[in-house]
């Protein structure tokens, strides 16, 4: 039991990463808070996660609803020790084509939101605490049409070494994640059905050294070892998860056949 009597809140657990993520911790001895908005996939995550979950709706970019839900979840557990900011939106923001309203939500969802949860669970956070950032390896990809996503998961990388900095007085650790190509439903508007998933990601493997796209327990798994006390001297890290597409990327079938 990797996160025994440890207290983990997660954005986003109502789906793919978050969800994953939210079932291992349980599976590893933690009590979960998650949170969300989509009705159905909460109560649907409720009923895997079991009795002792806390399952809240809220939205990540209303202040007060987030602040309701930390404070929910310490009362209900007594304390805070991990917190994965998971919840994203991501869809294409192309150059000439893109509102300042659509750039905007992108980064509202994405980055302000991190940061006022993370503010937020602050008071209740004490020495050993681990604080995740889900960012993405569109922090360094340069993909075209993305210029919003990757704004903002760069942004989330850099601020976890920011947040680090301020925090490792206090024995708080910050680290992100960074996910390459994962199969959840964040595909779903590029790809809505199952063939057109399927095409899609025959395509993404392409540029995958190991050949494939991972699964939410491939995230989940870093996730773990970042909030756990395994990883008690790793400080402002990013684990990268994407099957060697940044890192060996002449690795990738696409160069080598
Ligand atoms: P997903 O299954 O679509 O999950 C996205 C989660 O974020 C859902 O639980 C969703 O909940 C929540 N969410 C989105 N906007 C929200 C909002 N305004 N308020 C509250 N919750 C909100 O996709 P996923 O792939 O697991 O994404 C999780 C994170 O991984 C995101 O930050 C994403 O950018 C990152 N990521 C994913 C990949 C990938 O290939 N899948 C790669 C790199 C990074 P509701 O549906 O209830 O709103």
């Amino acid at each position: 039991m990797r996160l025994r009597d440890k207290v983990a809140l997660i954005t986003g657990g109502n789906s793919g990463i978050g969800l994953a993520t939210a079932k291992l911790f349980v599976s590893e001895g933690a009590k979960v808070a998650i949170t969300g908005r989509d009705q159905k996939t909460l109560d649907a995550a409720a009923l895997e996660l079991g009795d002792e979950a806390l399952v809240i709706q809220a939205n990540v970019t209303d202040q007060a609803a987030m602040e309701r839900a930390i404070v929910a979840t310490v009362e209900k557990f007594d304390k805070l020790d991990v917190v994965f900011t998971n919840a994203g939106t991501g869809y294409f923001t192309p150059l000439g084509g893109t509102s300042a309203e659509s750039f905007e939500n992108i980064l509202n969802v994405n980055v302000t939101s991190t940061f006022l949860i993370v503010q937020a669970c602050l008071p209740h956070l004490k020495q050993g605490a681990s604080i995740i950032l889900n960012s993405s390896v569109q922090n360094v990809d340069g993909k075209p049409r993305l210029s919003a996503y990757a704004a903002s998961k760069s942004a989330l990388r850099t601020m976890v070494r920011a947040m680090a900095s301020e925090l490792s007085p206090r024995g708080i650790r910050v680290n992100a994640v960074s996910p390459g190509s994962i199969d959840t439903p964040i595909w779903d508007n590029v790809a809505p059905s199952p063939k057109e998933k399927k095409n899609l990601y025959n395509r993404l493997k392409r540029s995958i050294p190991l050949g494939r796209v991972g699964t939410p327990l491939e995230v989940a798994y870093a996730v773990l070892f970042l909030a756990s006390d395994e990883s008690s001297f790793i400080q402002a890290a990013e684990i990268v998860i994407d099957g060697g597409a940044t890192g060996a990327m002449m690795g990738a079938p696409i160069y080598n056949q």
